[in-house]
């Protein structure tokens, strides 16, 4: 056995025992290949895996502010901050003193609770387009429930995707398409019937798909982040509204990743389009599990008890996870989304250069707080298909080139980069300089 935690020599190591979970005593490769024993790949969530860059995840011991260390006690400056789950950084005293409140007063009731009660009135004031909020616990049971409340409000099937947005492990919305042209329902992954997609319809992002008044739902990343960083070209987002008004359908925005890290109000706040229900995760958690879905009380009022849509979680609206998320959004003011819209723009511009200097082809769109990385001639893409274009040995080199220099990146070319409150100039500026080996190395294959 690998002594995973020994605070005598923890202690003498320097490293606090209460946060030691084995920092600089165990092996990445032993722990991992423990891992692969007892969990399938030795990841719970298949993105972590290096499947698309080659290698072994480094096994995470703990992490504070911009860094994580691993089991080795390597240090990383992180850019996956929980995949944007974290953004004041990790560890940050008012989450971790909120968390540590709230378990002293039990971990979960089965009742109402004031702190759900707080957040859902947070949501409120900063979203207006959700006049009631409902928890769960994942990014993936909001979406499940936004599709479900939808058809069961409209009393419709069908349902329309883009292609290149991701929404969780929601099996309606694991729908693959053609590229291109709208498809209907074929099956994204297996285990998902072919009946689970067939009301699904996956269209190209940033071109207005024409309704009819089959179509319950369009759910939208209205920034999408799950294919690099593509913005909503002009008239995409108020075309949908049009659409769906048209045809009597609601509007879904999926804000599990801009919701509460493009600015107070999101991307509908920050783009001025509202949505009839908007799903949320990740920040709204401080970095627990959550999930959330918020609209107009008349579409939410179709939720159980109140209407016929059913919708129940054991332990929905955690103490915890709400104490954390509660701690989170009232530190996120208008000051700092414009402090990380100014870091994300720097990083933006310190990378283009550096990657130019080094002969790598590279671009870093940005929406606000938001960025993304493509490595190719390419111009940054507007939809799937061209952002499918990027270089994904390119990216792999990068990747681990970057890990080498201690900065780690997503395991994936098309995850978001993740800069928080706690990326200061001193980190941005050892990024950048880490960046500016590794883009030498990517560069020549
Ligand atoms: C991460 C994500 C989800 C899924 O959230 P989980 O908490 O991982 O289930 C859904 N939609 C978008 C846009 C996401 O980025």
């Amino acid at each position: 056995m690998i002594p995973l935690c020994d605070p005598p020599r923890c202690e003498a190591a320097g490293c606090q025992p209460a946060l030691c979970v084995g920092a600089g005593l165990a092996d990445n490769d032993e722990v991992f290949e423990r891992s692969v024993a007892a969990i399938p790949g030795g990841v719970n969530s298949s993105i972590r895996a290096f499947s698309s860059v080659g290698g072994r995840p480094y096994v995470v011991a703990r992490a504070e502010g911009a860094r994580v260390w691993d089991v080795e006690g390597n240090e990383y400056l992180d850019l996956v901050q929980s995949y944007g789950a974290i953004i004041l950084g990790h560890a940050h005293p008012a989450v971790v003193a909120a968390v540590a409140e709230a378990a002293t007063a039990g971990t979960s009731y089965g009742a109402p609770t004031t702190r759900e009660m707080k957040l859902a009135e947070a949501v409120r004031e900063r979203v207006p387009s959700c006049e009631r909020v409902r928890f769960m616990n994942s990014g993936t049971e909001a979406t499940s429930t936004a599709i479900r409340l939808a058809r069961g409000h409209t009393g419709r099937d069908r349902v329309v995707i883009f292609h290149g947005n991701f929404h969780g492990a929601t099996d309606a919305l694991l729908a693959a398409g053609g590229s291109g042209v709208a498809t209907l329902g074929l099956p994204g992954t297996a285990g998902v019937p072919a009946g689970s997609v067939a009301e699904t319809l996956v269209v190209p992002y940033n071109r207005v798909p024409e309704l009819d008044e089959s179509v319950a739902a369009v759910i939208v990343e209205p920034v999408a982040a799950n294919m690099g960083l593509v913005a909503p070209v002009d008239g995409f987002l108020d075309g949908l509204r049009a659409e769906c008004d048209r045809v009597g359908a609601l509007l879904i925005f999926d804000e599990v990743i801009t919701g509460f890290r493009l600015g107070r109000g999101g991307a509908q706040g920050r783009l001025g389009v509202t949505p009839d229900l908007t799903t949320f995760g990740k920040v709204i958690g401080g970095g627990l599990p959550i999930g959330a879905v918020g609209g107009r009380a008349e579409v939410m009022g179709s939720l159980s008890p109140l209407g016929p849509v059913f919708h129940a979680g054991t332990l929905a609206g955690n103490p915890i996870a709400t104490a954390a998320g509660l701690a989170a959004l009232d530190l996120l003011d208008d000051a700092v989304y414009g402090l990380l819209e100014e870091r994300v723009a720097r990083l933006s511009r310190r990378l283009t250069e550096v990657c130019a200097e080094a002969g790598l082809a590279a671009s870093f769109p940005t929406v606000g707080t938001l960025m993304g990385m493509y490595l190719g001639d390419g111009a940054t893409p507007t939809d799937f298909a061209a952002a499918k274009t990027t270089d994904e040995a390119a990216y792999a080199r990068f990747f681990h080139a970057m890990l080498a220099e201690g900065v780690a990146l997503a395991p994936g070319a098309y995850e978001a980069i993740f800069v928080g409150l706690a990326h200061d100039d001193a980190v941005i500026d050892r990024i950048v300089d880490a960046a500016s080996r590794a883009a030498r190395i990517a560069a020549n294959g």
